[in-house]
């Protein structure tokens, strides 16, 4: 669609229209939050079970028993569970509670406070930095924030993080200490990171000797489709290569059984996690191990949770597709507006030029609510003003469709208010 070639008043004449129609679409009373990435509650049907089951579950799996406290890094089966998905030997796992969030924020906490391996702690430097491919994940870059790190914005490309960019930065500079990465379905763009990406991840040269790489692999085994997408393991590269002590990798339960509720892992080298469980054992006793065996009685095996993400990626997969078919209809060969296709994960990245504010904050007016504009670059800093994440699995499908038809107006109102003031003001 081509606006430009539209007169003035055509134009006005096409605004007041989409305006009414939105006005219009307010009036039904429609309230959908798309704003963060929630499983349904009709998700948690599938896992049930696991509750109702608890009573007769085994809480001295291995001789200990796992309602009185010990075991600091999780129970054995666990560690084994997670180190099953992650592709880590249970030496290279501990399991936490339920958030992967907050180990992310204690290792960046620790890091800070004490230092990692014998350098310094990163609270005494003039200056840390975290390299921050967007857009990316905002509570990552909250974490950076919170702790004074500078955040260097990094392009997100379509297999991953621009490295030619990320290598040159880390090479040169000590200041740099970490880089944030989602490999497999990104938040929010959706994308896998190609075997290439891993691999110069795992072996680029970094001035600092205490780099981290934090793999969030939150969304590991969340594929939309029967064939979840293969990441390569970037441990393997990275024991080849001799850097195994640069990688942490986190990932939970949050999408698997209960959100807040699950069970959450960090994995690393076995150096790295006793000081990690040094600095821990003086902050807690023990992980909250009765929900560690009931979630190892519950999912068992990793072939058992791919059944258990079938059965969600039943409900979310129409979600998805309803979106991507409605954007398709409206936009398809637009160059104006852009989205991902998402495999797997919880999020459709939209694109469009220079009005993201504006069509979040014309989809608000009607009730309908996205993640406020900015929000996936470091600083709230979205120079193009362009993107705008789509969280599609909390509401109905009928929700989603009249909130679809809100967002279609709302670009549509934004492009034209555009178009007006270009050629117009
Ligand atoms: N990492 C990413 C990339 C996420 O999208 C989310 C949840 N939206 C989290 C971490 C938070 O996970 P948890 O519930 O394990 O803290």
């Amino acid at each position: 669609m081509d606006y430009s070639k539209f007169s003035k008043q055509e134009l006005e004449e096409m605004l007041k229209i989409a305006q009414k129609e939105l006005s219009k679409i307010g009036k039904r009373g429609i309230s959908v939050d798309m704003s963060r990435g929630r499983p349904a509650n009709d998700q948690f049907e599938t896992v049930m079970p696991m509750l109702e089951d608890a009573a007769a579950y085994n809480y001295t799996l291995g001789g200990a028993d796992a309602r009185n406290y010990g075991g600091l890094g999780g129970i054995r089966q666990a560690r084994e569970l997670f180190g099953e998905l992650l592709g880590l030997r249970a030496e290279n796992v501990i399991v936490g509670d339920g958030s992967s969030l907050d180990l992310m924020y204690t290792a960046v906490a620790f890091a800070m406070q004490f230092g990692l391996r014998g350098e310094t702690p990163w609270k005494d430097l003039n200056k840390v930095k975290f390299v921050c491919p967007a857009p990316g994940y905002d509570r990552h870059f909250a974490i950076c924030e919170e702790f004074g790190i500078e955040m260097i914005t990094v392009p997100m490309l379509e297999d991953g993080p621009d490295m030619d960019t990320v290598e040159s930065l880390v090479e040169d500079d000590p200041s740099i200490k970490g880089i944030w990465c989602v490999p497999k379905y990104s938040n929010p763009t959706g994308i896998v990171y190609s075997d290439k990406v891993v691999e110069r991840l795992a072996t680029m040269k970094t001035a600092a000797k205490d780099f981290r790489i934090f793999w969030d692999n939150s969304y590991v085994i969340h594929g939309l489709y029967d064939n979840n997408d293969k990441l390569k393991n970037i441990f393997d590269v990275a024991r080849k290569a001799g850097t195994f002590d640069r990688i942490y990798t986190f990932t939970s339960t949050s999408k698997i059984t209960f959100a807040g509720a699950g069970v959450a892992c960090m994995g690393a080298s076995e150096e790295n996690l006793v000081e990690f469980l040094k600095h821990l054992s003086i902050r807690e006793i023990c992980p909250n191990k009765v929900n560690q065996v009931m979630h190892v009685a519950f999912l068992k095996n990793v072939d058992n949770i791919k059944k258990i993400m079938a059965e969600h990626a039943k409900l979310l997969r129409p979600k998805f597709e309803l979106v991507i078919s409605r954007l398709t209809a409206e936009f398809a060969g637009d160059d104006f507006v852009k989205w991902t296709n998402p495999r797997g994960g919880y999020f459709i990245s939209l694109d469009v030029r220079r009005c993201a504010k504006r069509i979040i904050e014309l989809a608000k007016t009607v009730g309908v609510v996205f993640t406020p504009a900015g929000s996936t670059f470091p600083y709230h800093i979205d120079d193009g003003d362009s993107n705008i994440r789509i969280a599609p699995s909390v509401p109905s499908l009928e929700e989603l469709s009249n909130a679809i038809d809100v967002l279609i107006l709302a670009i549509k109102i934004a492009r034209i208010e555009l178009v007006l003031k270009k050629l117009y003001e």
